[in-house]
């Protein structure tokens, strides 16, 4: 397997563990994940799994519901934490090594972060899952997974989502919709495309980490994203509509 990326931070929302139900957890999609996953981790590819937690809680909702934003998110980040034990079951069930490190402290299930045993991890192979998001509210799992990606030398963020990359339109309710097929940071910050957070962004301009945004439920995906094949949506290029 002709590797292009060595080092993958993926970034799975919590939406993408929710399949086709309005709240929780799939199993089954999650089984199809752990196998995708599993499968190029196999052919060598050091894989960080960042996991969001839509499916149960977001903080910014609750805010709007009355709650104090920072307890929201706290919670919020909690909730990442059940989909990130959750993916980690159903890779061990396949008997491939996994850890949980999460920014909040949870030592009875899970190590806390810390970078260089993460990396080390992932240099025996051991396939990481980072829960709790950053531990700090007022941010998101994007931003996360920008950061980690940061921390750990990561050589991409895959940003694995419902739709097959980013449009100049919404595809929806416009039939001329173009996609591109490569984006520069730039461009997503000024025309405020919906890729990511712009701290998350941000984060990846400063570091030079480029972005593929690709449409999980496509089997196969991760797999072809790794090997460098044009799936989705590249940010780090220069523009260019498909
Ligand atoms: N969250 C937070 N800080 C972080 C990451 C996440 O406070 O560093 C909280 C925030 O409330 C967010 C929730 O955790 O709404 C779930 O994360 P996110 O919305 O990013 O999940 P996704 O949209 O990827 O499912």
């Amino acid at each position: 397997m002709g590797l292009t990326y060595q080092r993958i931070v993926l970034k799975l929302s919590g939406e993408a563990l929710m399949g086709e139900l309005s709240y929780g957890i799939d199993p089954d999609i999650v089984q199809s994940i752990a196998e995708e996953i599993a499968d190029v981790t196999a052919n060598g590819v050091q894989v960080a799994v960042v996991v969001g937690g839509g499916n149960i809680f977001r903080g910014i909702k609750g805010a709007a519901a009355g709650m104090d934003r920072a307890t929201a998110d706290y919670i919020g980040m909690i909730a990442t934490v059940m989909n990130a034990m959750t993916l980690q079951d159903a890779l061990e069930r396949m008997e491939v090594p996994t850890r949980v490190q999460t920014a909040i402290s949870m030592q009875q299930i899970a190590e806390p972060y810390i970078r260089r045993r993460a990396i080390r991890h992932l240099e025996k192979g051991r396939i990481i899952i980072f829960g709790a998001g950053s531990g700090n509210p007022f941010f998101t799992t994007d931003t996360t997974a920008a950061l980690r990606a940061a921390e750990i030398g990561a050589d991409v963020v895959f940003k694995a989502t419902k739709v097959d990359g980013v449009y100049d339109s919404d595809p929806r309710t416009n039939p001329n919709a173009r996609r591109y097929q490569t984006l520069n940071y730039a461009h997503v910050l000024n025309k405020d495309l919906r890729v990511m957070d712009s701290t998350a962004i941000s984060l990846c301009k400063e570091n030079n980490i480029p972005i593929i945004v690709f449409d999980l439920s496509v089997k196969g995906n991760i797999r072809k994203a790794v090997m460098g094949d044009p799936i989705g949506t590249l940010v780090g290029g220069l523009c260019e509509v498909s």
